[in-house]
Order: C-alpha cells, then structure tokens, then sequence
C-alpha cells in the first residue's frame, strides 16, 4: 500500500472558458481545459488532492525537479463516445505505467485508486471540452516531479503530481520521412529507456533536430551498443509490415512500452493479421526495401495513433515507401482501434472505461 491520506476537494472555476475556447478548431496542445487535478507528496505520503481551476504554480528556483530532473509524465485520451457518454482508452495501463515510471526514477508510486478516482472526476467535469469532430478526444496529460528546495544531490522527498487536459482534433497525419539514427542513442541497457521520463525526451532533441535540418521528420532509434537494431520512431514505437507480416520490435529496457503498439497487437491477432514480436534488423528492413518486400512503416503512439512512414534514411541514403494510400494493414488497424475508441465496435478487450 502506498499511503494516501486525502479525499478529493473539488472547487469549480466560477466562469468556464469553453465558450471562448474553438475546440473544434485548435491546434494540439496549446488549449488548456477548465480544470486541473493536483496532490502533493509530503512525510511519505499522498495528500491534499483537489480538482480546481486550472491555473498556474509557483515553485522556487530550487525546486530540484529544475536541477536533478526527476519528472515523469504520462499521456492518454478520453473520447466521447455515440450515446452522450465519455471513455477514458485503457486508463489503467497508463496509471500503472506511470508508476513503473516512479520507481525507476527513485519517486513515490502514486495509488491506483486514488489516480483513477480523480481522473475520472476531472474528465466528467470537462467532458464538454472534448471536440465533436470525429476521432477527436481529450488529451490527458499526467505529470509528477519533484519539489524538494534543496541543491544537494539526492531524491527529493517532496512531489507535485497533476494532471491537465487539452482538447484534440483528429488531424491528417502526413506521411513523415525517418532516418535511421546510427550515432545517437536514446537509450540504453541498464538505462531509463522504458520509463516515460522528461529526460528522455530533453535528450533526443539535439539528434533529432540534426536530421531535421537534413530534410527529415523524425529518427528511427536504434540499439545503444551496436546500431545494428531498430527501436523506436521518435517517440512513438514502430511497426513494419514485410512479406504480409506486421512486424514490431518486443518491449524491453529500452524501448517505451506503447500502448497503441499494444493494442494495435491485439487487434492484429483478432483479425486474423500474421504479427511477430521479435528483434528487426536494419539489414532486414534494406533487403526488404530492395526486394520490395517492405509493404508498409508506421510509428504507434497515443498522440497520433498511427503515423506512416514514407521515407526511410540510412547512411546518407533515401529509400521511399510504397505510398500509404495503397497500405492495408495500418489503415484497417486505424479503423478498428477508432471503432472501438468511440464506442462503434464492441469492446470485447475491456479497454474503455466509460464514463
Ligand atoms: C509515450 C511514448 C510512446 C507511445 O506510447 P503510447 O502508450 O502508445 O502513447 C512511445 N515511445 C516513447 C518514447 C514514448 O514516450
């Protein structure tokens, strides 16, 4: 048991902003909902939980999350649902991430309960906030770090966690141009790669920025020690289709374990799609390109549920894709893994939690 000594206060903001907010126009991330969900860590336990307006914190310049960087953070959607409802996607797998997350970088556990208690609550007061749009949802967006005022190196003893919502519009993913990292690593055995960690991604933006300025949208990560294996696509997972095949590395240390790449697996598997989990090769990703053989690449992630991939860069070459237009799998996993977001398919996984 992780102690916990709070019940949560709710205070309503007095005027809403939704009016003056366009949800069903705004880009990702930047529109903030109504409320908030925060608690504090304090004397080894959870307490003062409370949803109020959201607002602004005040922190000092020691706050030791700015110096040592112990901050983690989750993301997952809420989606309104065809009779009025609201479902929150497999909630629980990222209330347990998050914590797998903690442990790894020396932060409390944060009660499962208590999380999904005030995530629902928050959801429900702004359930409003969700765009109308098709595929449109609610991104919520956990966050915990530490607070301790202290310059000495050490964990802190003092946390924030809060959690904040933002209204997402179903957008037209444009197919993106990868390189294959060989140099820079994003992680490594033994290291944080499996935690959703701040400092994971403060870490991947100078290598990314630098295959930016060569023309390319994001890296397609590789193993730390020899370069010889794909991981991730930027900071989504990745997938191949080869051969009539949906291939995907397993997650391991150093990879992030994806719960789109999840549950994309299922619905694989229930659809009668071949799928392998295991080690991929970037000389099997080459002779697939040159035998024509690589059908289809996307990265998977809760941001952009599938992103494909239309270009692949490897030591200062570029292969293209075949268009993704002609794709079969990920289109029909897209559609699937929607239909059962939104409530138009049966959830015979018990992956929506409704609300
Ligand atoms: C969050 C994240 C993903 C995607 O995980 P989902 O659960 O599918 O959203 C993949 N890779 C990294 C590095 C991530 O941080």
């Amino acid at each position: 048991m992780i102690a916990q000594d709070t019940r949560i206060e709710i205070e309503k903001a007095s005027n809403s902003r939704l009016a003056q907010s366009d949800i069903d126009n705004c880009a990702f991330g930047r529109v903030f909902s109504d409320h908030m969900m925060v608690m504090n860590y304090k004397d080894g336990k959870w307490s003062n939980a409370s949803i109020k307006p959201f607002q602004n914190l005040s922190l000092s310049p020691a706050a030791m999350v700015f110096h040592y960087g112990q901050a983690i953070f989750e993301g997952m959607k809420a989606y309104r649902l065809e009779n009025g409802e609201v479902g929150l996607f497999r909630a629980m797998d990222n209330i347990k991430r998050m914590n797998i997350s903690a442990k790894r970088m020396s932060m409390p556990e944060i009660p499962e309960d208590l999380f999904l208690e005030g995530l629902k609550a928050l959801i429900n007061l702004d359930r409003n906030w969700i765009p109308s749009n098709a595929d449109s949802s609610l991104y919520i967006r956990p966050v915990m770090f530490a607070t301790d005022e202290f310059v000495g190196v050490r964990a802190s003893q003092g946390y924030k966690f809060v959690i904040f919502t933002s209204p997402a519009n179903a957008y037209y993913n444009s197919p993106v141009k990868v390189k294959i990292e060989t140099f820079y690593s994003r992680s490594c055995n033994g290291g944080t790669g499996f935690a959703k960690a701040a400092g994971n991604y403060a870490a991947s933006l100078y290598p990314a920025n630098l295959a930016r300025e060569d023309g390319y949208d994001q890296l397609i990560w590789t193993d730390a020690e020899t370069h010889t294996h794909v991981e991730e696509a930027g900071t989504m997972n990745v997938m191949f289709v080869i051969d009539g095949k949906l291939l995907t590395p397993p997650s391991s240390g150093t990879i992030l374990d994806s719960i789109t790449r999840k549950s994309v697996v299922t619905l694989a598997k229930q659809m009668g799609f071949p799928v392998e989990e295991r080690v991929i090769t970037i000389t099997e990703i080459m002779e697939a390109i040159h035998s024509g053989k690589l059908e289809e690449a996307f990265g998977a992630g809760t941001a952009a549920t599938i992103a494909p991939i239309c270009l692949i860069g490897y030591q200062g070459k570029n292969y293209d894709l075949k268009d993704s237009k002609t794709w079969k799998f990920a289109p029909a996993l897209l559609k699937e893994l929607n239909m059962i977001r939104t409530g138009k398919k049966e959830d015979v996984n018990n992956w929506v939690t409704r609300l």
